[in-house]
């Protein structure tokens, strides 16, 4: 059955007119949805009675039911676990920070790409996210932290890889950042890709894809390293990867974000940060560095550094003036690390189903 937010603003008119109604009236069903943010087709009040009812019958409200959610004590995050229409199950985490709101949506089941330091890969891809179900993880998320909660960002880091999903993915930035529709500003936005050139170069040559940030996951400093820890660099080398991003049409306050986990004894001693700085080398002002201590799972081959390993890595990378930021996980006691998920979810999808 058909999602609304399966369609971008074009889209979404023309559907309308070939339903025979006036223009106006997708104006008017954007309004509700992405702007009130209602939680059925009977509050849009101003619709006919005809059209509602024809929305009801013909069209699927929300892709998403909310199975469980998980608050954490320490700072507020949410982790939520959603069912699919398929009976898949995925999660977005609430980020509540100083001064603004940031949800970490997924854009697959699983992910295909293989990083060894991740847990969502463990069972390799299940399936593409559609459109409406990256979009419905927003809506649902802020009706239920409500409006005095505004969610203002949105990161592309939960399960699976943003640029694998590629067309589902842009319309739904195209869906959140259109003015007529949700109306986020593009710079809230973040794309996190495990690096794939080829689809890197494409969504910036893609004049449809509208700008928004863009995150790497570079997480080593060499080839060998890499290549360890991310069998995908096999053929997305480092130094291809780099020369990319260097050359990357990158507006000002665009800044592009290297992601960095840190995995002990693997990628986190000084050499590691001094050769991360001079692959850098004099494009600092085009990056900026977050390190991720690694959140180790059952079975995982890598163990976390500790706090001071990491604060010694950071100010190696400060002495090259390079902006070097620490992504203390969130939430740890709801396992709700953005770019983690599916922790314990595994055990709990076996329980409702
Ligand atoms: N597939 C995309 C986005 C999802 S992963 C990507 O790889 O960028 C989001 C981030 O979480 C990535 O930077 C990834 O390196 C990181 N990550 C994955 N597993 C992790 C773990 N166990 N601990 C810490 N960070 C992890
Ligand atoms: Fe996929 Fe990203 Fe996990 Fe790598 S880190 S396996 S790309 S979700």
């Amino acid at each position: 059955m058909l999602n609304l937010k399966d369609l971008n603003y074009r889209e979404l008119k023309n559907w309308v007119v070939e339903r025979g109604w006036k223009p106006f009236r997708a104006d008017q069903i954007a309004k509700w949805l992405y702007v009130k943010k209602v939680d059925s087709y009977d509050k849009m009040t101003d619709l006919s009675k005809e059209i509602r009812e024809y929305l009801k019958e013909n069209t699927e409200f929300s892709s998403l039911r909310l199975v469980s959610y998980e608050r954490s004590n320490i700072d507020g995050s949410i982790k939520f676990l959603w069912k699919l229409k398929d009976g898949n199950t995925i999660e977005s985490v609430f980020i509540p920070e100083d001064g603004h709101n940031t949800l970490c949506v997924s854009t697959q089941v699983g992910c295909a790409v293989g990083c060894k330091f991740c847990f969502t890969t463990k069972d390799g891809l299940i399936r593409n996210l559609k459109t409406s179900e990256i979009v419905d993880q927003y809506l649902e998320a802020q009706r239920f932290v409500g409006n005095e909660n505004r969610i203002s960002n949105i990161v592309y880091m939960g399960m699976g890889e943003p640029l694998a999903n590629y067309e589902n993915v842009k319309k739904s930035v195209q869906i959140l950042t259109d003015k007529r529709l949700a109306g986020l500003s593009n710079r809230k936005i973040t794309i996190s890709s495990s690096g794939i050139i080829h689809q890197i170069l494409k969504m910036y040559e893609d004049e449809e894809f509208p700008q928004v940030r863009l995150a790497v996951s570079l997480n080593a400093s060499n080839q060998k390293t890499r290549e360890e820890i991310m069998p995908i660099s096999q053929t997305n080398r480092i130094d291809d990867l780099m020369r990319t991003l260097n050359s990357l049409p990158v507006k000002t306050g665009y800044r592009i974000m290297l992601e960095y986990v840190l995995l002990k004894g693997v990628n986190d001693r000084p050499e590691d940060a001094h050769r991360l700085a001079r692959l850098i080398g004099k494009n600092k002002k085009r990056y900026k560095v977050n390190l991720i201590p690694f959140n180790p799972f059952p079975g995982s081959p890598y163990e976390r550094p500790e706090d001071e390993r990491v604060l010694r890595f950071q100010s190696i990378l400060w002495q090259y003036n390079i902006g070097a930021f620490i992504r203390w996980s969130k939430g740890q006691d709801i396992s709700a690390a953005c770019g983690q998920l599916r922790k314990k979810e595994v055990e709990r999808v076996v329980k409702i189903s």
